[in-house]
């Protein structure tokens, strides 16, 4: 049974029900506050870059696949919203001084392209679209693939209909086999993507299309659709190890939340939206969140990921960036704009988050006055993608708590 997802964690001294009550009774709902805020709610993205992998077979037109745009004139807007982006702009271009391409994991979109746009975040929740069959799976396995850490240039489009039905079936073994015998497994890679898989596969099942005339629109929980992907029956055991993937993704992006810290700590971080007052109380509020990050008492110990001599770990390293900058490419093939959407920021989100693990020693060399030139940067792209990525997590867990009710009545 799904709601059988209890006791520790594989690969770490965290237990199920440690991260149940920490995020669910204090972390959940300050970051739910924090990401209504101006600065967390609009990302700029691209969603019309053409697939660089293979010839896109069909155009997705589901209705609840549009992504509404903003538009400075948008009534959502403030009067000021103009001002606000052009000092936005400013703290971008100055922040982006320091960056180093090498360092990131993901494609971050050109925020300066002619068709990269604001998104609202809060307009377009995550939520079920009807986006499946091949063109899905096709996505889902082209980004398990990126487990085999192949030089990221070589992409051969595969064969949608080779793929199993998640309904079960004959081709359900050989999904993982083939990928199996292709390379060699890394386990935490496969981890966090299957974690992320869950969590997205969670969301469309907690704001399910339950009645849709021409009227009325409702969107809520649909327990079958929870079943039929976690329940340890039906899915032959699959569905809880999907679970507990979820928790390991939580640990690794609440991990990097706690070692950004210090970054945020710094004198001079602003989260501008040329409101000073509001942007004060939400840095606050940031770093109320990263404190309680930090004080998360069964931390993952992510050394262990990289475990061996300094040349095997640097070559890990680079591996897992590589993926990562791939991963990125392959979400601009997702048919469907709103599933391309979430599935940008949360990748990019997970990237940033790896990115912050995977420098440490930077991070602790700040410096402590602004006079010294930094050795590590976030842009806002990547600032906001982290806790907005880390705020999927933390919803899929919480929905897990609701979805645990909702079984136990229907018992
Ligand atoms: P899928 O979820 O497509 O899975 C394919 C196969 O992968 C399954 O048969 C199973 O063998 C395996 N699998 C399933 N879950 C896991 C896991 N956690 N770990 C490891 N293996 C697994 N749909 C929406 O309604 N709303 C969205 O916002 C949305 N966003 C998406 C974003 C992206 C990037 C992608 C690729 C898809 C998105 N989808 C979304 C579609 C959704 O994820 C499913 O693909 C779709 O609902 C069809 O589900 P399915 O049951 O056929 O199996």
């Amino acid at each position: 049974r799904a709601e059988a997802v209890t006791g520790n964690l594989d690969d770490c001294a965290c237990d199920v029900e440690t991260i149940d009550s920490f995020n669910n009774d204090q972390l959940f709902p300050k970051l739910q506050a924090l990401l209504e805020s101006d600065y967390f709610r609009f990302y700029k993205v691209t969603l019309n870059k053409p697939c660089p992998f293979w010839t896109s077979s069909s155009h997705c037109g589901l209705r609840d696949c549009a992504v509404k745009p903003c538009s400075p004139v948008s009534s959502s807007f403030q009067p000021n919203q103009e001002e606000c982006f052009e000092e936005t702009r400013e703290a971008l271009l100055d922040w982006s001084k320091y960056d180093d391409e090498a360092q990131r994991f993901c494609v971050v979109d050109d925020e300066d392209s002619p068709d990269s746009q604001y998104v609202d975040l809060l307009l377009n929740p995550e939520r079920f679209t009807g986006y499946k069959g091949p063109e899905a799976w096709q996505i889902w396995n082209s980004i398990y693939e990126e487990n085999c850490f192949k030089p990221y240039t070589v992409k051969r489009p595969l064969n949608p209909n080779s793929f199993p039905s998640s309904s079960g079936g004959e081709g359900k073994t050989t999904f993982y086999s083939w990928l199996e015998g292709q390379c060699v497994e890394k386990r935490a890679f496969y981890r966090l993507i299957s974690g992320l898989h869950a969590s997205i596969n969670i969301h469309l099942s907690a704001r399910y299309l339950l009645q849709d005339s021409w009227f009325q629109k409702k969107w809520g929980h649909n327990i079958s659709e929870f079943k039929v992907r976690f329940d340890s029956e039906l899915t032959a055991g699959e569905g809880p190890k999907r679970l507990r993937n979820l928790y390991f993704l939580y640990l690794i992006e609440l991990r990097a939340l706690a070692k950004a810290l210090p970054f945020f700590q710094q004198h001079g971080i602003r989260l501008y939206t040329g409101r000073p007052e509001e942007d004060q109380k939400h840095k606050e509020l940031l770093l109320e969140i990263l404190q309680l990050a930090k004080s998360f008492p069964l931390h993952f110990d992510e050394t262990s990921l990289f475990a061996g001599d300094e040349k095997e770990a640097a070559k890990l390293r680079e591996d897992i960036r590589l993926s990562f900058l791939n991963i990125s490419r392959i979400m601009d093939c997702v048919d469907c704009f709103k599933c391309r959407l979430w599935g940008k920021l949360q990748t990019q989100g997970l990237g940033t988050a790896l990115k912050i693990l995977f420098s440490e020693r930077q991070i602790k060399a700040l410096p402590v006055s602004s006079d010294h030139r930094p050795s590590f940067q976030l842009n806002r792209q990547e600032i906001v993608s982290l806790l907005n990525a880390f705020g999927r997590i933390s919803t899929s867990i919480r929905e897990l708590k609701n979805f645990r009710s909702l079984l136990a009545e229907d018992w």
